[in-house]
């Protein structure tokens, strides 16, 4: 790869390679864009990159990503991201870890780390004994804890203004949903719905989380390659990324896809054949950016009304997000993407001229 010519591409500010000796640390750290802050983005540690290229290529492509989520939630944060890659053989993880927080300390404060894929909060309490600058921590240890209930109730909000403005509805009474994943958020997501009187419909491919889902909430199980194409309302991905491809796309019968997974068009052309289909998609990185808010606060002091007031606020974003998209006959994640880059261009301005 070419690295400055990959950096000038998407105006990323910094990459930082790591290496310790004495406990294996591999690891790269990507600073997308401080003009809001500090870039906050999680630490994914992976012993299975294929090589330097892939690692770099995946802290990259997150760091950038996480510049537009905190952006568009308004968080007074840059975007970035680190990745480690884990021994093959084996290690002291605490070590390791901790050595990984001398390394973010060294970057005096321009990062701030959290729990990502291949890591935990003890991870993250190995890393505070070398840097002050990670969050995510758990609410024992001080911390804002398990930020998936926060998400939920971000993509909950989400479902709410796409239920207004594109379906009609003042609420989400006898609303048909179909959730592809009852995890850590899908699970809470389905509790909230039902408070609100949805009707749900459920796939997993760990029987259990079904199981509870049908016994706490009564929703409806159904085979994980049936579930895209049922007649509902919402279509909510809250599995892996990639749901709306090839395969599901002609299936499609929801009016709505709104959920928390990450990445859920599998290419940007999945997004056209959406509004072709007069399908409203909700950008993922607007309805799933609880999680980052919630985990956000603890950088000044975690504050649990606000993380509510702003994952609240999704719902507003969202809408207005849907009318500027009406409006200009454009697509929701096209309008987001640009709303960000209007943010971005105006702030660089204004500091220029300061
Ligand atoms: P999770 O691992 O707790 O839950 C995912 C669920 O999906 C699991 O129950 C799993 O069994 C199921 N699943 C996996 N592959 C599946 C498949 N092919 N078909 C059907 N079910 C499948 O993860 P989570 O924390 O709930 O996150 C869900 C998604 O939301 C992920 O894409 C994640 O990146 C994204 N996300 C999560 C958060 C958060 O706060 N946890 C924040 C932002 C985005």
């Amino acid at each position: 790869m070419e690295l400055f010519k990959a950096m000038s591409d998407k105006a990323y500010e910094a990459v930082h390679f790591f290496h310790d000796a004495e406990t294996g640390l591999r690891a790269i750290i990507a600073i997308h864009d401080t003009t809001f802050g500090p870039a906050l983005g999680g630490a994914r540690a992976l012993s299975t990159y294929a090589n330097e290229e892939a690692a770099l290529v995946d802290a990259l492509r997150l760091a950038r990503g996480m510049t537009y989520k905190a952006a568009l939630a308004g968080l007074p944060l840059g975007g970035g991201k680190s990745v480690i890659m884990l021994p093959k053989t084996p290690f002291d993880r605490a070590a390791l870890f901790t050595a990984f927080g001398r390394a973010i300390e060294s970057i005096g404060g321009r990062y701030i780390t959290a729990e990502d894929s291949g890591t935990s909060t003890e991870d993250m309490d190995s890393i505070r004994r070398g840097t002050s600058h990670v969050v995510g921590l758990a609410k024992s240890r001080g911390g804002s804890g398990d930020p998936s209930p926060f998400t939920a109730f971000g993509v909950l909000r989400g479902i709410q203004a796409v239920a207004k403005f594109s379906l009609g509805r003042s609420d989400l009474e006898g609303l048909k949903v179909s959730i592809l994943g009852v995890g850590h958020v899908g699970f809470p997501l389905a509790r909230l719905l039902k408070e609100q009187g949805a009707e749900l419909w459920v796939a997993d491919i760990n029987d259990e989380s079904v199981r509870r889902a049908q016994d706490e909430l009564g929703a409806k199980a159904v085979p994980t390659s049936d579930l895209p194409g049922l007649d509902v309302d919402v279509f909510a991905p809250c599995a892996l990324g990639g749901s709306i491809n090839d395969q599901t796309l002609p299936m499609l019968r929801c009016k709505a896809v709104v959920g928390s997974a990450n990445n859920q068009l599998l290419e940007e052309r999945h997004g056209v054949e959406l509004q072709k289909r007069g399908i409203v998609y909700a950008p993922d990185y607007l309805v799933n950016a609880g999680g980052l808010i919630n985990v956000a606060l603890e950088v000044d002091g975690y504050d649990e009304k606000k993380s509510r007031e702003l994952c609240s606020a999704i719902y507003d974003t969202m809408y207005m997000i849907l009318e500027r998209a009406k409006a200009e006959g454009s697509r929701p994640e096209v309008v987001a993407d640009r709303i960000v880059e209007e943010r971005l261009a105006s702030a660089k301005k204004a500091k220029a001229i300061a």
